[in-house]
């Protein structure tokens, strides 16, 4: 066998590195740990995972994973968290009650800032959120709930009353049908949280 084979082979297995056999999304964040160096996660979510996402999830269809890429950085020394998502989650139409895709496909960027003081150093129109009330617990160690923050995205972005756009139920019969009470809206409060703090 050449050098230049065994070269070859080398990088070929180099690009082959295994995905750890555990590579389960983190509940939470150790700021204490990753604030200042960084912080990475990529890997498949499950959308039954998420507690309040769930109760929204058509159960007749099957749901797919979804991609997170995930990351931890400082910006003009203000931490953010952003990451995309890829894929979709499946919903129940409104007006049919047959399941409809939603895609969530997207980039997010959320500035987590320390106090109020900091909202000088963001842009006008950044996402943002005030650490110490998402902070879940502050000793022994300080904790970002990733999970919920990544949740509570996804949630924003479904819909409250999905419907098709070319629903094949027929409207005219039944006349108008009213829209959802916006009593029974369990994101609005979430809608309202960001950036109004
Ligand atoms: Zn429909």
């Amino acid at each position: 066998m050449s050098s230049t084979q065994d070269n070859k082979s080398l990088a070929l297995q180099a690009s082959k590195l295994p995905v750890p056999a555990s590579n389960i999304m983190p509940d939470t964040i150790s700021l204490n740990k990753w604030e200042d160096t960084g912080f990475e996660w990529a890997g498949e979510i499950i959308p039954k995972a998420f507690e309040r996402l769930v109760s929204v999830l058509n159960t007749e269809h099957e749901q797919a994973n979804i991609l997170l890429d995930a990351k931890l950085y400082r910006l003009n020394n203000v931490l953010h968290l952003a990451f995309t998502l890829k894929g979709e989650v499946w919903l129940t139409c409104q007006r049919c009650l047959q399941p409809i895709a939603v895609d969530l496909g997207d980039e997010y960027d959320i500035a987590l800032l320390d106090n109020e003081s900091q909202i000088h150093l963001i842009r006008e129109e950044q996402d943002y959120l005030l650490l110490e009330e998402i902070v879940t617990e502050q000793s022994p160690e300080r904790l970002l709930p990733f999970k919920k923050l990544i949740e509570d995205e996804i949630l924003l972005k479904t819909p409250m009353a999905p419907k098709h756009d070319d629903c094949e139920m027929s409207v005219e019969q039944f006349g108008e049908i009213p829209e959802e009470e916006e009593t029974e809206n369990p994101f609005a409060a979430l809608a309202s949280l960001k950036g109004k703090l």
